[in-house]
């Protein structure tokens, strides 16, 4: 797929945005954040993340919801700052997340646990800071947390987390839903765990949840593990076992690349008629967004080093690599590279591969873009807020890239570029 090589539009980025010939983000010249901070350089928009907020509060607007950021997307400090300011809980899987949540000023009673492998030592940390909700994942979990619950003289609220088996139409390696996945408790046993857990003098139920995958596109996925949910709702209540809320998880997909994801809103007030048609509407919900709130708020900066031209390919070598943006590697991702400064169309532009200086084939960001560059030139890499600084590594000894926050016109650098000495500080001869 080629890009045009001065690109009118960005993919559902407002905030992010050509003017006079140069990219900004908000107020602030993307050109001379890379002069002053190096590349390669994270930068995302406040404003960007707070209008993608929005969109869900209107969604909910009348309704008892709390909106938990699924912080795996992007853990830094300052942009979880800016969600717990803005109100939200958080959707943690370690211990290591609840530690950066508490850093950060997150709410613990809006803190839920997800996630297939709490260790006991998780379990306790979350206990003794009180958080809202453990989603539970197997039977043999619950078991667990009831015992460490006991013995800490606590009650843990849980929630279990259901598989509905149903297909979010998206990456193998990001569908949760399905029943050949590692996630949730299977539909058909979940009454008999919800009967286990009510029996479990250390657990609490609250709640129940499901989330089924990840950069959701479609309506109908949500609509049918809906029903399904609700249909569980009802035969665990008739059971005797009362549920407080009901978290329908994350999964909102983004454009990265022409997808024509529903507006927060939209799904919500399709999913809001559903629940009101059903009797739901005015129960406690939860809903653990990710990508949605931040992946397109975020570009990640990075220098052209080389032009190595080819028989069969020509590469455009940039100072980012898979360790900086995993997920082409990942899941063969699209992000869009665009010119920070396009050249005006003087010479002709050519087909590259960009890639990385990583000693992996793997290592490319874009194939076949269509790219007027010289050495030295910035590009941008777009809708990079969400699953790439989290995953980033040290792969090849190479230092995590800085990160600058936009407020307005107002740049502030919220992670210091990680030297080779940081790389291995904790590490020692024998
Ligand atoms: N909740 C759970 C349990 C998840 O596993 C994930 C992501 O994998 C999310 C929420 C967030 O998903 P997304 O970033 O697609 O909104």
């Amino acid at each position: 797929m080629n890009t045009p090589v001065v690109p009118h539009a960005l993919p559902g980025q407002p905030h992010i945005a050509y003017q006079n010939g140069t990219l900004m983000v908000e107020g602030v010249h993307l050109s001379d954040l890379a002069r002053v901070h190096g590349t390669p350089l994270f930068v995302y928009s406040k404003a960007a993340m707070l209008s993608a907020l929005g969109a869900y509060q209107r969604g909910f607007a009348g309704r008892q919801a709390q909106i938990c950021y699924a912080m795996k997307a992007n853990s830094s400090l300052a942009v979880l700052q800016v969600f717990a300011e803005a109100g939200c809980g958080f959707d943690i899987v370690s211990g290591g997340e609840l530690a950066r949540v508490l850093a950060a000023g997150g709410d613990p009673a809006k803190i839920i646990f997800s996630g297939v492998g709490k260790t006991r030592a998780e379990m306790k940390q979350a206990l003794q800071i009180g958080i809202g909700c453990f989603n539970v994942e197997s039977e043999a979990e619950l078991d667990v947390l009831s015992q460490v619950a006991v013995s800490a003289g606590l009650q843990a609220p849980v929630s279990l987390r259901v598989n509905p088996n149903v297909d979010p139409k998206t990456h193998p390696y990001i569908s949760t839903g399905l029943k050949g996945n590692k996630f949730g408790i299977a539909h058909e046993d979940t009454l008999r765990a919800y009967r286990h857990a009510a029996s479990l003098p250390g657990l609490k139920v609250v709640g129940i949840d499901c989330h089924i995958g990840s950069q959701i596109t479609e309506t109908t996925p949500y609509l049918d593990a809906m029903d399904r949910v609700l249909d569980l709702v009802g035969e665990i209540e008739s059971a005797g076992i009362p549920i407080h809320h009901i978290d329908f998880g994350g999964g909102l997909g983004i454009n990265y690349n022409g997808d024509t994801p529903p507006e927060a809103d939209a799904l919500w007030s399709q999913l809001l008629t559903k629940l009101d048609a059903r009797g739901y509407g005015q129960r406690q919900l939860m809903i653990e967004p990710g990508r949605s709130l931040v992946g397109n708020a975020g570009v990640c900066l990075t220098e052209v080093l080389y032009l190595k031209p080819g028989e069969q390919k020509n590469f455009c070598i940039v100072d980012a690599a898979m360790n900086d943006l995993p997920r082409p590697a990942m899941y063969q991702a699209f992000h869009q590279i665009v010119p920070v400064s396009p050249r005006p169309n003087a010479g002709a532009s050519q087909v590259y591969d960009i890639v990385g200086p990583v000693c992996e084939s793997g290592d490319w960001i874009g194939r076949d873009r269509q790219l007027l560059v010289q050495a030295g030139d910035t590009l941008a890499v777009l809708s990079a807020g969400a699953y790439c600084m989290s995953m980033a590594s040290n792969y090849n000894t190479r230092g995590r890239a800085a990160e600058i926050l936009v407020d307005g016109t107002q740049a502030h650098l919220i992670r210091q570029r990680e030297s080779a000495f940081d790389t291995f500080a904790l590490e020692q001869l024998v």
